[in-house]
């Protein structure tokens, strides 16, 4: 791993490809133990290294260790232990029904693993969103190529030295790196990519798997938006919206809330509510707290103080705006009615910052959400079940939650990914072992029941015989077998 580390480049990454491409073609990755071997190798590996991923997330984003297991480590073991239980029922071929006109046949479809895959992960959740996409790739029989975000270097380079301590490294490697060996990995030819982090490299991802007509899962960001009803309870919704910004990497999550709709009138009693569960939870200073992760970099602090120092917005923040830049520390900042043409309302915010957007009426939100692009996520806080409804019905996003936030990212039993701007593909789950898997049909027939009629020459009673065939009617069929009427 060190050797690849040093200097990476196109012709290292062709060797790379080349040698999992030779094991992948033995055969080994596709065999059930070895599958189930690497899934329970990497369970272990998470169990006995806890403290050092702890670790790492702290050096990284100063990230909160319960965060860090919670968001982190349970769920990648999760992932782990789902495959370990479910994955010899996934691997079964699945019985297909057959058709009159290929009687007599059976059909199957066979899961088959695509080959050598690539994993470019991103730094906000840098253990979780390595991990849990190679879980996928592997129960699903690939080889499998990570390469973690440089900027989590403490994660990416943990997992480049524990992954090859416990798994198999003649079909499972980690490339560590920026753009040059990232660009070195995406000049060869892959079987599949999933990437996960913002459009702009989304773009030159797709780009680079055209060149093979690659596959590509894309897993991106854009402004999720939480649309507040004023009948609900709002001190739990204020606890969950928080949870699912501030307590999820301080708003460093691509399914965080990126602003909020209410209506003008409500506005004031959500602000009020935010402020003072914000408090409970992060008392009087945030920039104190120890549960609050910080600011990434310094590249992502100068970012996120342009968004909320804009000459349009500065003046609307109604709570936080305190920061530290030598400690890249940002606290928890509501503004309220930024302009919809000023940064914050035009970028991903992808941090602390929580605008909230003002309507007459709560239903204009749905056509505000839908004028913008496709966000990962969309969350409704209502009791009114009517609104629930059109909600789930009109408004477009990677997915939906009603009256709270990001919870389906931690469900198991739902796709997750995005749709349009906010990506395509999905994983979780039996989805990872789907997105890493061809569905193979195969069609079986033996040689008896040949039908003469489907060859040349095509006579008219070849042609009546077909057509009633074809058109399911059974009566003209009998008719056309017997010949009548005579013509
Ligand atoms: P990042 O900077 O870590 O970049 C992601 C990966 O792209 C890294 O591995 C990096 O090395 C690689 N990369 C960067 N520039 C490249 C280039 N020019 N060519 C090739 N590779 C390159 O992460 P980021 O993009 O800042 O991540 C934040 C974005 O990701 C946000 O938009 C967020 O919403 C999104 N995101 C999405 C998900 C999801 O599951 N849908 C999860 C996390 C983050």
């Amino acid at each position: 791993m060190e050797e690849e580390k040093a200097k990476f480049d196109s012709h290292k990454a062709s060797l790379l490809v080349d040698e999992l491409r030779t094991s992948f073609g033995s055969g080994k990755t596709r065999s059930y133990e070895w599958r189930i071997t690497q899934m329970k190798n990497l369970l272990k590996m998470i169990d006995e290294r806890e403290s050092d991923i702890i670790e790492a997330l702290q050096d990284d984003l100063s990230k909160p260790e319960l965060e860090s297991f919670i968001a982190e480590i349970s769920i990648s073991k999760a992932s782990c232990k789902m495959v370990i239980k479910e994955l010899k029922h996934w691997m079964k071929p699945e019985k297909a029904k057959t058709e009159l006109t290929t009687a007599p046949s059976s059909a199957e479809i066979i899961s088959e693993p695509f080959g050598v895959v690539l994993i470019i992960s991103a730094w906000n959740y840098p253990f979780l969103l390595s991990l849990d996409p190679v879980i996928g790739a592997i129960a699903a029989g690939n080889a499998v190529v990570l390469k973690p975000s440089e900027i989590s270097p403490a994660t990416s380079s943990l997992l480049a030295k524990f992954l090859p301590e416990y798994l198999d490294t003649s079909a499972i490697r980690v490339v560590e790196g920026a753009v040059s060996e990232t660009t070195a990995l995406l000049e060869q030819r892959w079987d599949k990519i999933l990437y996960t982090g913002n459009g702009k490299v989304g773009r030159i991802v797709m780009a680079a798997a055209v060149k093979h007509l690659t596959p590509v899962v894309l897993e991106l960001g854009g402004k999720s938006p939480v649309v507040v009803d004023s009948n609900i309870n709002l001190n739990v919704a204020a606890k969950r919206i928080i949870a699912g910004k501030w307590a999820s990497n301080n708003g460093q999550a691509c399914i965080a809330a990126d602003y909020i709709i209410t209506t003008k009138s409500f506005a004031p009693k959500v602000v009020d509510a935010l402020k003072s569960t914000l408090e409970d939870f992060f008392g009087k200073d945030p920039l104190e707290s120890k549960d609050l992760s910080r600011i990434v970099n310094s590249n992502h602090f100068t970012r996120l103080t342009k968004l909320m120092d804009e000459d349009k917005v500065s003046d609307k923040i109604v709570h936080g705006g305190q920061r530290d830049e030598k400690l890249l520390y940002i606290a928890p900042t509501i503004l309220l009615d930024v302009p919809q043409d000023s940064l914050i309302m035009t970028e991903e915010i992808f941090g602390p910052l929580l605008p909230i957007v003002t309507v007459e009426k709560l239903e204009e939100s749905f056509d505000l959400i839908n004028s913008k692009s496709k966000p990962l996520s969309a969350y409704l806080f209502t009791k009114d079940k009517k609104l629930e409804k059109k909600f789930v019905e009109s408004v477009s996003a990677g997915g939906l939650v009603i009256n709270d936030t990001c919870l389906h990212f931690a469900t198991p039993s739902l796709p997750f990914g995005g749709v349009g701007a906010s990506g395509m593909g999905s994983y979780h789950g039996k989805f990872s072992f789907e997105c890493f898997s061809h569905k193979k049909p195969v069609l079986y027939r033996s040689f008896g029941g040949e039908a003469s009629a489907r060859y040349p020459p095509y006579t008219p009673k070849k042609k009546r015989l077909l057509r009633a065939l074809l058109n399911g009617d059974i009566i003209g069929l009998i008719l056309a077998l017997i010949g009548w009427p005579r013509t």
